[in-house]
């Protein structure tokens, strides 16, 4: 069989039993469709991340450099892993290449990095794509991990109450650094019908979270509208920059 035709063939016909990552044949039935080999190599970033972001730091101590300097609007944001090696893989092929089964695996662990916490959340909230980036993609990749974690947690997705205004650039393609992505993203976000999140708890839900922009600017909004807390919960987080050291 060609090699085109059985990669045509594996994007129908998702096989459960073959790791995610490599693609080998699983030994046993896994929870997050990974092999022991492939999840050795994924940066679980575990009791290093941040305890404001949830980036995995380089710094010592409870907070990083970024959240020091600045006050975020969510309360807390969490990562089961940094954006690196095979998670930059997995989201990459979950958001561009259409591999939605992804999302399954990629939510598990997810759901469980959130229950380590044991917050209450009264609703679960995907970061909404603009119209016109969803219609071209077909689909929002957050939105499949937030229904498989909503699905396990037992609770109510609510897909109706944050819209995303304003077709923003990617901030991958941003010069400028943090202060053009603030403004690139600035008022990208509405929330609809303020009585649906006053007063709730909000687990507001992700892909990446890498500056922490995106979420900053949701929850503001959320916030805006009553929301009493807004967690946020990505697949990965990109790790803390180590401090520029000044040239000697
Ligand atoms: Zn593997
Ligand atoms: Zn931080």
């Amino acid at each position: 069989m060609s090699s085109k035709f059985s990669k045509f063939l594996s994007l129908l016909f998702v096989d459960e039993h073959n790791c995610v990552v490599c693609d080998r044949e699983l030994p046993k039935p896994s929870r997050y469709r990974i092999c022991n080999k492939c999840y050795a190599l994924l940066e679980v970033i575990g009791d290093k991340g941040c305890l404001k972001c949830g980036r995995m730091m380089v710094s010592e101590g409870d907070y990083c450099l970024d959240c020091q300097n600045r006050e975020m609007e969510f309360d807390r944001a969490f990562a089961p892993l940094a954006y690196n090696g095979a998670a930059v893989a997995l989201v990459t092929k979950l958001k561009f290449h259409g591999r939605k089964y992804l999302a399954q695996g990629m939510a598990k662990q997810m759901t469980d990095r959130f229950l380590e916490e044991e917050k209450a959340v009264d609703a679960v909230i995907p970061v909404p794509l603009h119209p016109n980036r969803q219609k071209q993609r077909g689909y929002n990749q957050s939105e499949l991990l937030a229904r498989v974690i909503a699905s396990d947690l037992r609770l109510p997705i609510d897909l109706a109450s944050l819209r995303r205004e304003k077709d923003t650039l990617a901030s991958s393609s941003l010069q400028g650094g943090r202060a053009a992505r603030e403004e690139n993203l600035k008022d990208a976000f509405k929330v609809t019908d303020a009585e649906k999140v006053k007063g709730k708890t909000i687990l507001l839900v992700d892909d990446v979270l890498t500056t922490g922009t995106t979420a900053n600017q949701a929850a503001k909004v959320l916030k805006q509208a009553g929301a009493k807390a807004v967690y946020v919960l990505t697949f990965a987080g990109t790790r803390e920059k180590p401090p520029i050291q000044a040239d000697s």
